[in-house]
């Protein structure tokens, strides 16, 4: 059985919390000072694009665990492997569907 664990599953969402902190704190640190748009400057809460991505992620995963759909690919409905959702916990795709993903970003 692939899918996560209760145990597993807390230990996940507590990684999903940390990240969630970590990044609050970062999008309050970080001034960003290397954007080429002009109306930004002033926006001390405003999260950037990454940070905003990262955190509707987590807000994601959290929102998946709830439903009894983390741990899922979202692609093909295959369990995810719980060494890569320990390295990531916001992943959302199996490694294969990840791949393609990237691959068809690009
Ligand atoms: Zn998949």
């Amino acid at each position: 059985m692939a899918y996560p664990t209760e145990k597993q599953l807390t230990h996940l969402r507590e990684l999903l919390d940390k990240q969630e902190t970590a990044v609050l704190i970062r999008a309050r640190v970080n001034v960003p000072d290397d954007t080429d748009s002009c109306d930004t400057t002033d926006a001390e809460d405003t999260f950037s694009n990454m940070e905003f991505a990262e955190l509707a992620d987590i807000e994601a995963a959290k929102k998946r665990m709830s439903e009894g759909q983390y741990g899922l690919c979202t692609e093909c409905g295959c369990t995810i492997a719980y060494a890569r959702l320990e390295a990531y916990p916001t992943a959302k795709r199996c490694t294969h569907c990840q791949r393609l993903h990237e691959q068809h970003r690009r």
